[in-house]
């Protein structure tokens, strides 16, 4: 599947909750979802009941949704996550937190997830002083995420910087604003996730 071109605002109407797909905006009074929290489309506002695939299915959206990612790559990382020991849908949130993309937007470097797969794409990161250009990158305990050099004066990032504070940085980073570098302390456990997901919907999901 293709990736999605359409309204991100959509997707958090869709999924009934804000995903904070669009950084700043989602904070302001700019908010589709504040101002029409209801379905997208012609029948958004009739009643529906859904079953329990339809539950499972939502969930599923809802966390490929958070993340930008594409169901064949979500697919991928679950069976990853079902091969790995352990819980799975413990193992499934913490490699989509491992991911790069999402380490450079935790870190306040990046207003949002898809700003930050766009950044790390174009080269502006490198994980342990070497340049890494992959979105998908899983990152290690201990691994040091840095801004290159000839990237600190671009505005997107020190203006994402700059609103760390009322995002704050979970405990498993640990942030260097002024050197424009992070450490991953530990990787990323259950309770780090503090986003309303019930994994084991989508594991249930998957396992039909
Ligand atoms: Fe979702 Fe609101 Fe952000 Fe749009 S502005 S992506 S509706 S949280």
């Amino acid at each position: 599947m293709s990736r999605y071109r359409g309204s991100v605002c959509r997707q958090c109407r869709r999924e009934n909750m804000k995903l904070f797909l669009k950084g700043d905006r989602c904070f302001s009074d700019k908010c589709s979802f504040d101002r029409k929290g209801y379905p997208p489309g012609q029948h958004g506002q009739r009643r529906t009941k859904n079953s329990d695939y339809g539950i499972q299915l939502r969930e599923k959206q809802k966390v490929r949704r958070i993340y930008g990612i594409s169901e064949k790559q979500f697919r991928i990382i679950f069976k990853r996550a079902d091969r790995k020991k352990g819980i799975t849908g413990t193992n499934l949130l913490s490699l989509l937190e491992s991911r790069l993309d999402n380490v450079v937007f935790r870190l306040g470097f990046t207003s949002s997830r898809s700003q930050g797969r766009h950044f790390v794409k174009h080269n502006h990161f490198t994980v342990n002083g070497l340049k890494v250009n992959i979105p998908s990158y899983v990152i290690k305990s201990g691994d040091v995420v840095e801004v290159r050099e000839k990237s600190r004066n671009i505005q997107a990032i020190t203006d994402s910087l700059d609103t760390i504070v009322r995002r704050g940085v979970p405990q498993w980073l640990e942030l260097d604003k002024d050197g424009f570098k992070g450490v991953v302390k530990a990787i990323p456990a259950r309770e780090d996730v503090t986003l309303p997901i019930q994994e084991q919907l989508i594991v249930e999901l998957y396992s039909k």
